[in-house]
């Protein structure tokens, strides 16, 4: 068969997707992409997968199906600290999230929220932001981050430029190398090119990732694809789970030999 894109991030209605898993297999098919579920797996998600057995229903639903068993995870919840090997190995690849930042004041920042503290500036946000982000990679074993261009709702409207000086650009790539996860192209916040090619330049994986949510978003990768190739990446190298493996796996055979 030729090559495909894998739609690392998808959601269904396990968490808070509209589609079965049935549903998301038949819109990835409809795209030529190879499907995978990441359901929000998270106590902060309103409607996520909050409790270890639900987890492992979750991933006993996932098993029935032919479709790469991913999760989305936030940060700043500790439930992916909980679990167990023997549940994290079932998971073909796992997706971190900034859901939530920590300011220098020890005040948390969604990414949902519609207010942020009156006296904050992007500045102050930003290097929160890439603090947080910092912390992340040095500590949850994840293979992609999701979303990296991600802010909270009030500051998404400012300037690309404002939000990404290139030091911070150069701050998140090179954290990214150092911890071995991908950098996912969004078709639901799509980063911009800069930062992107500098990912690229320094080496750090490009993953795919619908983010899809509803039956029009599900496994449309044309736009992250189109990115990942203008910008000379071969189909080859993009993340791909049974390829490339997974960072948890590696992780758990390394503590077991
Ligand atoms: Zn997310
Ligand atoms: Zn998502």
């Amino acid at each position: 068969m030729s090559w495909q894109p894998v739609d690392c991030h998808a959601h269904t209605t396990m968490s808070d997707g509209a589609l079965s898993v049935e549903g998301v297999i038949e819109r990835a098919r409809s795209h030529g992409v190879r499907p995978s579920v990441a359901d929000h797996i998270s106590r902060d998600i309103a409607k996520g997968i909050k409790s270890l057995d639900e987890v492992r229903r979750y991933l006993d639903t996932l098993e029935q199906y032919d479709v790469l068993r991913g999760g989305e995870f936030c940060w700043h919840d500790n439930l992916w600290r909980e679990l167990p090997e023997d549940l994290v190995r079932r998971f073909s690849h796992r997706i971190g999230s900034l859901h939530a930042i920590t300011l220098a004041d020890g005040t948390r920042v969604h990414a949902f929220s519609r207010r942020v503290p009156a006296d904050l500036t992007v500045d102050a946000y930003m290097d929160a932001h890439l603090a947080t982000f910092e912390q992340f990679a040095r500590e949850m074993p994840v293979d992609i981050l999701a979303h990296p261009t991600l802010v909270t709702m009030p500051f998404r409207t400012r300037d690309v430029g404002e939000l990404w000086t290139e030091a911070r650009e150069e701050q998140m790539v090179a954290a990214l190398a150092d911890a071995g996860i991908a950098f996912e192209i969004s078709a639901r916040y799509p980063p911009h090119e800069r930062l992107v090619r500098r990912a690229v330049e320094r080496g750090v994986r490009i993953s795919l990732g619908s983010d899809g949510h509803t039956a029009q978003q599900m496994a449309d990768l044309s736009r992250p694809l189109a990115l990942a190739r203008a910008l000379c990446v071969p189909d080859a190298e993009l993340y791909d789970p049974t390829r490339h493996g997974s960072k948890t796996q590696a992780l758990l055979h390394h503590a077991r030999t």
